[in-house]
């Protein structure tokens, strides 16, 4: 049985979104009805604020996807799940310079949302972006401002996360092209995924110190995506 529905098609890539994510939903209207006080005035604009962040993680997945498609990659969807969304392309040839733009193309689409954001801001004189103790007042209110903060800061937050050089962020991606530039891309690829892991042993140390599980659970993923590529990559040598 397949688990996601099909919303709409850019360029010939279909967007679906996975059944699950309407679980993310729920949790968004619970969670900011409680953490509000404001019931459902605080649900709906829970919703709103989470089906605004996934749009920004579908035009995110877009960059990579139409940047792909210049190069003559085949995309054929974007799946929205509840953590993430993922482009399935065809494989990107391995050739540094496409890689990397294709890599950076995601996170520069959070960067321009984010800069679009603070623009819209300024002009209508926002107070949520005017310093960081008005944006923490402004995050978690139900109001303009307090949407205009949630939008801001998570398209940086979404823009910076991917760039860590760890695989399977873009950041890896990013650090495997630059790399390849100098070397045959199987040795930037082992060297990435060390580089990779290395990071992931870093923040699951600080996770398990300061006692943050989620911090953990990333390390752990980061852990696993590094491996996984780089096993991918010699198999393929
Ligand atoms: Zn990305």
């Amino acid at each position: 049985m397949n688990w996601s529905l099909k919303l709409l098609k850019v360029k010939g890539i279909d967007i679906k979104v996975h059944l699950t994510f309407v679980l993310i939903l729920i949790w968004a209207a619970y969670r900011w009805s409680v953490s509000t006080g404001e019931g459902m005035q605080g649900a709906v604009f829970g919703i709103v604020a989470t089906l605004l962040l996934f749009l920004s993680v579908t035009l995110h997945e877009l960059g990579h996807s139409l940047q792909a498609q210049k190069f003559g990659v085949k995309v054929r969807d974007i799946t929205l799940m509840p953590m993430r969304g993922l482009a399935q392309m065809e494989e990107i040839p391995e050739d540094p310079n496409k890689e990397l733009r294709i890599a950076i193309a995601g996170p520069l689409v959070n960067f321009g949302i984010a800069a679009l954001l603070i623009g819209i801001g300024a002009l209508l004189d926002a107070r949520a972006l005017l310093s960081i103790e008005e944006l923490q007042a402004s995050l978690g209110s139900v109001s303009w401002s307090g949407l205009l903060a949630y939008l801001t800061s998570t398209n940086i937050i979404l823009g910076l996360f991917n760039l860590i050089p760890a695989f399977p962020m873009d950041g890896g991606r990013v650090l495997r092209a630059l790399l390849a530039r100098k070397m045959d891309h199987a040795k930037a690829t082992r060297i990435a995924a060390q580089i990779g892991q290395g990071l992931a042993l870093l923040m699951g140390l600080w996770g398990f110190m300061s006692g943050s599980w989620t911090l953990v659970l990333i390390a752990i993923f980061v852990w696993m995506g590094a491996g996984q590529e780089s096993q991918e990559a010699q198999v393929k040598h």
